[in-house]
């Protein structure tokens, strides 16, 4: 073990330790590692928050006092949300494991999710902000990294960190949250001390930019230069014109446009969300309530639909030789194969960074030096590039 990947050893973590078995690091925030462990008495496994409060010479007393401050804020919002917390010892905080990881992992692997798998994520997650919102309590930053996946795809939605309960009335102006998942009602905040301040629909924007992400694999509002990104999102300039969004439906291109309105006012709230036509397709329970003629008219329908495709496919242009040399990334399948292998050789490179973002591995304009291999490459055959 390094210096680093020490545990701590603090009088006070003795109760946790009697308890559990710390193994190996999951991940790692600003001021916590988290680590998966092992109740001692029942195997079970589960990961725990440890959020180091011990004086460090990088930092001054005031900032121990703040994160120590902040962590009583994030246990009493955990304490209200039964579901997130199993039990605490002393900024040892102990959750369920979730086997997959985050969300932001799952993406890098995946590059972009189906419609489907996006509905399901997206439900469970606004079925969450529902909760928080009726309790006004505002998550602030919601972001692919902060969802947590099981075995079986289901969510749980961690670092509090940064959340508030409201009182009644009571608007924010602290500016926080990660930037390009930032509503522009905040960005205003911190540019007008005049602003009126901002609410919980900050969280559905964040939402709105999640499930963008999650079909385009590339997110909304993104600029290698900060200033310009912060100033797209305060204009709501952002749009589907990516070959990825082709073959999406209408419907989700709807919510999504919904969600990033500028206006919060004008904004969904979490129940217009999970009311919106993207989340009742494809009920099967109202397919069996069909009468008969229903269900063959709805027969009918999708054997032509069915033909009608397969036409559409005979006409398509043929991808010869020439297509995949002059313009290769205009191929569906081999747009996906570059894709996946970008991210495959730079995934670990997107992670995190402040200013490393996935969208950079979406921006393909040839280099000078690519294409005159490519003349070079020209009498070759195929398969040597
Ligand atoms: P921070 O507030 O320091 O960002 P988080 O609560 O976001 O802390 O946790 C940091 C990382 O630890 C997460 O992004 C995730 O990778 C991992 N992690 C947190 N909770 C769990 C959990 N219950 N199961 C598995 N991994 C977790
Ligand atoms: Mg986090």
């Amino acid at each position: 073990m390094t210096k680093e990947e020490e545990i701590p050893d603090w009088v006070g973590a003795q109760e946790f330790y009697e308890k559990y078995e710390p193994k190996e690091i999951l991940g790692r925030g600003v001021s916590s590692v988290v680590r998966r462990c092992v109740d001692k008495r029942t195997s079970q496994e589960y990961a725990v928050k440890i959020i180091d409060i011990t004086p460090s010479d990088k930092m001054t007393p005031q900032e121990m006092e703040e994160i120590r401050e902040a962590t009583l804020k994030e246990i009493d919002i955990l304490k209200k949300l039964k579901d997130c917390y199993e039990s605490n010892a002393f900024f040892f905080l102990v959750f369920d494991l979730m086997k997959r990881g985050e969300l932001f992992d799952y993406l890098t692997e995946k590059v972009t999710l189906s419609e489907k798998e996006t509905r399901k994520i997206m439900r469970a997650l606004l079925e969450v902000v529902q909760v928080l919102h009726n309790q006004n309590i505002v998550h602030r930053d919601l972001k692919p990294e902060n969802i947590l996946l099981d075995d079986n795809m289901n969510i749980k939605l961690t670092d509090f960190g940064f959340s508030v309960q409201l009182e009644p009335d009571q608007k924010l102006k602290e500016v926080c949250g990660t930037p390009g998942y930032l509503a522009p009602e905040i960005i205003e905040c911190s540019m007008d001390g005049e602003h009126a301040g901002y609410g919980s629909a900050v969280d559905i924007w964040s939402a709105g930019v999640i499930m963008y992400t999650l079909l385009a694999g590339s997110p909304p509002f993104w600029h290698r230069k900060q200033m310009l990104m912060l100033r797209m999102i305060l204009a709501g300039t952002y749009d589907f014109t990516s070959p990825e969004w082709d073959d999406r439906s209408d419907t989700a291109k709807d919510l999504i446009s919904r969600m990033l309105v500028v206006n919060p006012r004008q904004r969904y709230t979490a129940t217009d969300v999970l009311s919106h036509s993207f989340f009742s397709q494809y009920v099967v329970d109202e397919v069996r309530q069909f009468s008969p003629y229903r269900r063959f008219k709805v027969i009918c329908m999708t054997v032509l639909a069915t033909m009608r495709i397969y036409c559409n496919y005979r006409r398509a242009k043929p991808v010869t030789k020439e297509v995949i040399k002059s313009d290769p990334y205009a191929v569906k399948p081999i747009r996906k194969l570059i894709d996946a292998c970008a991210f495959k050789i730079y995934g670990h490179w997107v992670k995190k960074g402040q200013t490393q973002n996935r969208a950079a591995l979406f921006e393909n304009t040839p280099k000078a030096i690519l294409l005159s291999l490519t003349t070079e490459a020209e009498d070759s055959p195929l398969h040597t590039w």
